[in-house]
């Protein structure tokens, strides 16, 4: 039996008016498992005018009631993430504790929420001229678009929506149509939260419900999450029409490893950060730099580690089919065409001269024959030219660059178009430091591969992975769902009531 997957708008489900779907597959079993609403311009309408019709109301409900709500949504998905996991498995592939990992980073986004009545304390200033005093706050905005990938189809909405929710805006998210049940599941959650129908809607749909998200005079700021060429059009399309806008896209990341480094602790991340979640993460390594004389024992031991790694069914039920009770390392690919594609890249690379280490192209997976699967994969001697290397692949394929010296691993990663996530492997503090102030990256790993930052820290990147200023949650998410305010008021003393008259010339404080 096949899910009809709809929109969510003022607490309800909505089926819109389109006869436009799309098929949303089971990765493992490559067999269709639901059809998901592609919104029309109409139902894309309605779903916004719901989150407008909800605004006013909402950014008037106190910070006590706002906060009660927000704890609640964190109890409720606390005791129930596995339900949530075995959705994204079912629909993204990805394993079981992959899928509950990303519930846990977006569920520090909502603790961080939970504290909002302080993050939105403003400041305040007595007597800043003879009788007048001053103070700033910070004011929600209103209507806020989400827009967001397949590869997180929980956490990459969860970068945001807390945040605005609880500074008071309304939202409506508009998930991948590649896995857009766990939205729905979401938006059930804040119903029985408490959170008031028409504060969190949810719009399926293509770039037809993306453009009217852009268009939308209701909608105040835009918050995106996907490929660099949709990132760059929705951010200068938001701009166009008036909003606020932080547009995060693509990534290549390098990881260096210096000649000192721990090499088994570089191996063990190499594969964790190369292969985890089938290479399907921003934060994903998927360039090695290896300096020096490091090369040729640090292939060998990753090589080693990647030969041992299971593909196979995410689910938590799947665990174990080979009789090791232990679950697959790495799930299916998310579609096969983007399957066919990294396989693509594959061939590519070896045509271009690359060596290839490992090869995952006609793995044996633990599942369906008509799966989307494909192995990891390890190249070396990989060259920037190579199209292995100038592309973001964005699946389980880890390339080896070689270099002589520290100045060739900077230059290299300050080439490259992309400034996500970086790491660094070394034992010399003095060489982790200059790394860090060397790299024009927004997120640097110090023997740490997926450098994310928790959630009072802020998440993005520089250069062609980053469109706006603003980058998500921690202060800067708070910022970014704000709009400051600052007051100065006077009040006379009636014991000192001061002469007046009028003065025309500009204000002095005095
Ligand atoms: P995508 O760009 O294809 O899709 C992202 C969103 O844009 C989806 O909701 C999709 O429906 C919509 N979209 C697609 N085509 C569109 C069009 N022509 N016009 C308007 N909207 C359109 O990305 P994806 O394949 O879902 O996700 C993978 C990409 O996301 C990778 O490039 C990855 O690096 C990136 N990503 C980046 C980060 C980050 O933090 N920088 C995090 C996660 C994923």
């Amino acid at each position: 039996m096949t899910s009809t997957i709809s929109h969510w708008a003022g607490g309800a489900r909505y089926d819109g008016s389109s006869d436009r779907w799309a098929e949303v597959t089971n990765p493992a079993s490559g067999g269709v498992t639901g059809r998901v609403a592609l919104a029309s311009r109409e139902d894309a309408d309605h779903v916004i005018a719901a989150a407008g019709a909800a605004a006013a109301e909402w950014r008037a409900t106190s910070l006590a009631r706002r906060t009660q709500v927000m704890f609640a949504f964190r109890e409720l998905l606390n005791a129930r993430r596995d339900e949530l996991a075995a959705l994204i498995t079912a629909e993204h592939g990805k394993v079981h504790s992959d899928a509950v990992g990303e519930i846990a980073r977006g569920q520090e986004v909502v603790e961080f929420a939970c504290g909002i009545s302080h993050l939105l304390k403003g400041g305040h200033s007595e007597s800043v001229s003879s009788g007048v005093d001053v103070h700033s706050k910070r004011d929600p905005l209103g209507v806020v678009g989400i827009i967001s990938p397949f590869n997180f189809p929980a956490m990459v909405p969860m970068w945001f929506f807390p945040v605005a929710i609880a500074a008071g805006n309304t939202v409506v998210l508009k998930p991948s149509e590649k896995d857009p049940s766990a939205s729905l599941w979401l938006a059930e959650l804040w119903k029985e939260a408490g959170l008031p129908d028409g504060v969190f809607n949810v719009l399926q749909g293509d770039k037809v419900a993306v453009d009217a998200l852009l268009q939308s005079p209701l909608v105040e700021a835009i918050s995106f999450v996907g490929s660099t060429p949709i990132a760059q059009y929705v951010y200068e399309q938001a701009s166009q029409h008036g909003k606020r806008v932080q547009a995060l896209g693509g990534a290549k990341n390098h990881m260096v490893v210096l000649p000192d480094a721990d090499l088994d602790l570089a191996a063990d991340s190499a594969v964790n950060a190369g292969f985890g979640s089938a290479g399907e993460r921003c934060m994903a390594i998927s360039v090695l730099v290896a300096v020096g004389s490091v090369g040729d024992e640090l292939v060998a031991r990753i090589a080693d580690r990647t030969r041992t790694l299971v593909t196979g069914d995410g689910g938590a039920a799947a665990t174990g089919e080979d009789g090791t009770g232990r679950e697959a390392d790495m799930g299916p690919l998310v579609t096969r065409e983007h399957r066919d594609k990294v396989a693509a890249f594959i061939d590519s690379g070896e045509r271009e001269g690359a060596k290839v280490v490992v090869d995952g192209r006609g793995v044996r997976a633990r599942g369906s024959e008509d799966g989307f699967w494909l192995g990891p994969t390890l190249f070396d001697n990989v060259t920037p030219e190579m199209e292995i290397y100038r592309e973001e692949i964005f699946g389980p394929v880890l390339s080896v660059v070689r270099v002589e010296t520290y100045e060739e691993a900077v230059a290299l990663v300050n080439a490259n178009p992309y400034g996500n996530g970086t790491a660094v492997f070394t034992n010399d503090g003095g060489a982790a430091r200059r790394y860090e102030a060397d790299v024009n990256v927004g997120m640097i790993g110090v023997n740490v591969p997926v450098p994310v930052p928790v959630a009072y820290y802020s998440f993005g990147g520089w250069k062609r992975s980053l469109f706006g200023d603003t980058h998500a949650h921690g202060t800067e998410g708070v910022h970014f769902f704000t709009r400051g305010k600052v007051v100065t008021s006077r009040w006379v003393d009636p014991a000192n009531r001061p002469e007046g008259g009028l003065e025309l010339g500009f204000p002095r404080n005095v």
